[in-house]
């Protein structure tokens, strides 16, 4: 067996003794990582992100594997598509309460493998259920046949037929690894294709498990296939093959990945990074905004996409916010725990940690000062960093225009709403933006004036991605097309245009003058406008 790569665990630091959950044994990790198409024999260190430890060693696809990932998954599609779909959408409802009850071992899974802090582990496992939930109520009226009319009425027909793409190519990242992984899936296998999923290498397991349930399910064998290795490596192939491809990550990946999918004619839905903005209006309740301010910045280890990085508060309530911002912020409780005490985890990796670090300290050397945190915490995890505010960040750093993703957040004042509009949308990116005040309608107001996709007023992120109905993407490079809402199933579809020609209307009758057809061709389409008809 070979190794591949060695995923950075050391800092010279000793990590804390911790006990891993019970759930997470060799027996169970080894049974999941067989499910990984792979026949080399290279492997990738899985390592437990608290302490750097491995877990398992994970198998690496070659193309040849992926190539016959695809053949399998088309395989079992061509079954998958003949069922009913009230047979398919049945395997989604025994799932839905599969799911939940397994909830806690995918917590623990999702916590080992990305080091995030227990209580946003278990709420990630609360994702698929509802947007499963969600589309069970919805699929079957999306993917009826929806009769549109012919042109020539009671004569011809014209039916919008929905049909599966084939087999859907998804590439996951690490931060939410069985949100994205499965999540996605789920209104793709609804509608009738097969799936081949590329989870990160860090973060295999708990999508892995996710499959394993799906299958118990009822899910056919064969038509959710998982490979693992390097983006570089895995994705060409992998676009290759596929019929459709759905993608999350960051936005650098994403112009490659859109790039093979346009040259293959093939459709892609881009999920990307963001610089999220949040406006405190003047009649904000500064309790709420503190409360909130937490999580956007430092809500999993401020590893999600539609996370907080730049806040924007009136001046005449700036000293205030940040007072009781800077105290909130060093009262978190950071730490490695598989319980649901800490507020906060670690970054997914040393690596990570390092990138992190490396944005402070070119804001620090440009003149921005760090009101709390700016450093890593050996002592506490191998990539353990602090929750981090600073002030006076500028264009010229690097955490002033692009994504940190990580715990670090920056402070700025705004004199006019008009100033504060100007200065969110100041960035190439729009993905999320927050608005915080007592006056919905103010509120409402500025949000419409934000270029993002998701905009949450008096809220982060979660009453935006948890509302299903709505498609939720990114605007400017932060993505392109969009997950929920009714595109978010109807994307994994081609329409097909059933047209049906009752009796030979079209066109003259043989013998007949052309001007008269002409004449009575063109009169019938003004009649048909008068009685709107057509
Ligand atoms: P990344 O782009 O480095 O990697 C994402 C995935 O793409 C991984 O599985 C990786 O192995 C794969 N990949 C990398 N290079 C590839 C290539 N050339 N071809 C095919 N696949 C390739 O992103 P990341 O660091 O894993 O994730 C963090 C980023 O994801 C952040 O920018 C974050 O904002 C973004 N994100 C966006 C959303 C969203 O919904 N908009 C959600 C979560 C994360």
């Amino acid at each position: 067996m070979t190794t591949t790569a060695q995923p950075p665990t050391t800092t010279g630091a000793t990590p804390p003794r911790i006990t891993r959950p019970a759930s997470v044994t060799p027996g169970f990790l080894q049974g999941l990582v067989s499910r990984v198409a792979g026949s080399g024999g290279a492997t990738w260190p899985l390592t437990e992100v608290y302490t750097g430890e491995l877990l398992v060693e994970l198998p690496q696809s070659t193309p040849h594997d992926i190539e016959q990932a695809f053949v399998r998954a088309r395989r079992a599609q061509a079954q998958w598509a003949q069922w009913p779909l009230s047979k398919r959408l049945a395997v989604f409802k025994r799932a839905h309460t599969l799911f939940i009850d397994n909830a806690q071992t995918t917590t623990d899974l999702i916590q080992v493998e990305s080091g995030k802090n227990r209580r946003m582990a278990i709420e990630e496992t609360c994702d698929p259920p509802m947007v499963m939930s969600h589309y069970l109520k919805r699929a079957a009226k999306l993917l009826a046949p929806v009769k549109r009319g012919g042109p020539v009425p009671f004569l011809t027909t014209s039916t919008e037929i929905r049909q599966p793409k084939g087999v859907v190519g998804i590439i996951g990242p690490w931060n939410f690894p069985f949100a994205t992984g499965i999540s996605d899936s789920i209104a793709a296998l609804m509608a009738g294709n097969g799936i081949v999923l590329k989870p990160d290498n860090k973060t295999a397991l708990s999508p892995l498990y996710g499959v394993q349930l799906l299958e118990e399910a009822g899910l056919p064998k064969g038509l959710f296939q998982v490979v693992c290795g390097e983006g570089p490596d895995v994705g060409p192939t992998l676009i290759d093959n596929a019929n459709y491809v759905m993608f999350t990550g960051s936005t650098a990946t994403g112009r490659v990945i859109g790039e093979r999918a346009g040259r293959n004619l093939i459709g892609c839905c881009l999920e990307l990074g963001g610089k999220n903005p949040m406006i405190v209006l003047e009649d904000a309740n500064m309790d709420e905004v503190v409360q909130g301010a937490l999580f956007g910045a430092f809500g999993n280890t401020g590893q999600i996409c539609m996370h907080i990085e730049r806040m924007y508060l009136p001046e005449s309530r700036y000293e205030e916010f940040k007072a009781a911002f800077v105290a909130a912020a060093e009262s978190l409780d950071v730490r490695a725990a598989y319980d649901f005490g800490p507020d906060m985890g670690s970054l997914v990796s040393v690596e990570h940690m390092h990138n992190v670090q490396a944005h402070v300290d070119d804001a620090v050397a440009k003149g921005a000062t760090v009101l709390t945190g700016g450093k890593a915490r050996p002592d506490l995890g191998p990539a353990f960093f602090e929750p981090t505010i600073l002030e006076g960040v500028t264009s010229e750093m690097r955490c002033g225009v692009t994504e940190t993703f990580g715990p670090v957040v920056a402070l700025h004042s705004y004199r006019t709403v008009d100033e504060a509009v100007a200065l969110a949308n100041d960035t190439d990116y729009g993905l999320n933006a927050s608005v915080w005040g007592t006056d919905l309608d103010a509120a409402c107001a500025v949000a419409a004036r934000i270029e993002a996709g998701n905009v949450n007023v008096n809220d982060i992120l979660a009453t935006a991605f948890a509302s299903k109905g709505t498609p939720s993407g990114g605007v400017k490079t932060s993505g392109v097309g969009a997950r929920h809402g009714d595109q978010g199933l109807l994307k994994y579809t081609d329409v097909q245009n059933l047209a049906v020609l009752k009796k030979q209307v079209m066109g003259a009758r043989p013998g007949q003058d052309y001007d008269d057809y002409v004449k009575g061709m063109l009169s019938g389409l003004k009649m048909m406008r008068k009685v709107r008809i057509r």
